[in-house]
């Protein structure tokens, strides 16, 4: 009963996961499609922010971007591409704790998105520190929901305070 249940976890968390890389995908797709609704930019104009001569994609974005490049070089990591539809295989030091490792990297990826969409409507440019510093802020807002686990994801907020 209790290797079913954690079975049934397990499946659930993954396709959780997998939704969400999903959201992300089609998310940048949607964007495209609003700021083209808003006269912001040309819906043939596909590049990032960031890089006027490079396509905007989920890779680009969340890996190859010199943003998200310098934010997991500050966090010691060098990510593969291949796997930017499963962040929950991303894995940035073995000495973390396992059990929050899918609450905190979704936050990392969600502050490099809205460092993206600072950029394009606020004109406000972020830097690796700054993406960091707001997953911190994030765990120290979130932490009380966690109970048995927030020593864990205390763990991954003291490891991430000393990356900048
Ligand atoms: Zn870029």
């Amino acid at each position: 009963m209790r290797r079913r249940t954690c079975v049934h976890l397990l499946l659930f968390v993954t396709n959780l996961l997998a939704l969400g890389g999903l959201i992300i995908f089609s998310t940048i797709a949607e964007h495209k499609r609003y700021l083209y609704r808003r006269s912001i930019r040309p819906l043939e104009e596909p590049y990032c922010e960031r890089c006027p001569t490079v396509t905007e994609s989920d890779v680009h974005l969340f890996f190859n971007c010199p943003l998200a490049q310098g934010t997991w070089s500050a966090l010691g990591f060098a990510p593969n591409p291949a796997i930017v539809r499963q962040p929950w295989l991303l894995c940035l030091s073995a000495d973390l704790p396992e059990q929050v490792h899918v609450d905190v990297i979704p936050l990392l990826l969600w502050h490099i998105w809205k460092a993206r969409n600072a950029m394009i409507f606020d004109h406000i440019d972020s830097t690796p520190r700054d993406i960091i510093r707001r997953v911190v802020q994030d765990i120290d807002a979130w932490s009380c929901r966690f109970n048995q686990l927030k020593p864990d994801l205390l763990v991954w907020k003291t490891w991430l305070q000393s990356c900048y």
